[in-house]
């Protein structure tokens, strides 16, 4: 990475622009306010798609406010759904997903993300992902539910099979324990080159 002292949601843009071209497939798992959505569909290009989940119809209408502003709606697919129904709108292998956890800054904290529903999503994101696909996800500690959130998420990218799965945990160490941090995967392209 070049620009560690950039936030933790740039460098899980980052991470997924490497392996993001034209014609790609990607999601983003909690739109919110559209900006990681906006970065999927730039990097997808014209001929890639971008499926967007959200709960809440004010982050989809601001979502799409913010893509249409851009000329890039079209290449982008809003659904009103739990992240963790994702199976269920969506055909194509994915290249990318971006999880953004907790709540929107400024709206309603009961509309955090959860970690049942957020470890269904991750596994889901995981099924689909395609050989030398990527998901990042950026965890926060600060909402009700975090810590279980957080915790369970650990515990499944820690079991992950290293012959499939590169898993990375990416924190702040200067910074305060509370501030967000990234959970990094990669699904290797081949099997035989298991890390010792
Ligand atoms: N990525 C966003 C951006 O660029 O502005 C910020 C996302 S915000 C931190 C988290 C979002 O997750 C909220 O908008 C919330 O409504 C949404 N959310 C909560 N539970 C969800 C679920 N089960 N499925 C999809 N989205 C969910």
């Amino acid at each position: 990475f070049t620009g560690v002292h950039g936030n933790a949601v740039l460098l899980a843009q980052k991470f997924l622009a490497e392996v993001l071209q034209e014609g790609c497939c990607a999601v983003d798992a909690t739109a919110g306010n559209g900006n990681d959505t906006l970065f999927l569909a730039n990097c997808v290009g014209q001929t890639g798609k971008v499926y967007s989940f959200d709960i809440q119809p004010s982050a989809l209408e601001q979502t799409a406010a913010l893509l249409k502003e851009n000329g890039l709606l079209e290449r982008v697919q809003l659904i009103q759904a739990g992240h963790e129904n994702m199976e269920k709108y969506i055909k194509e292998v994915l290249r990318a997903v971006i999880f953004n956890l907790g709540y929107l800054p400024g709206g309603d904290h009961a509309m955090a993300t959860k970690p049942e529903t957020t470890i269904k999503a991750v596994e889901a994101a995981l099924r689909k992902l395609e050989p030398g696909g990527r998901i990042s996800i950026v965890t926060y500690t600060g909402h009700a539910g975090a810590v279980e959130e957080s915790r369970a998420l650990e515990e499944l990218a820690a079991g992950l099979d290293p012959k499939v799965y590169g898993v990375l945990k990416l924190s702040f160490i200067n910074r305060s324990a509370l501030a967000p941090y990234l959970v990094l995967v990669e699904r290797k392209v081949t099997y035989e080159n298991l890390a010792s």
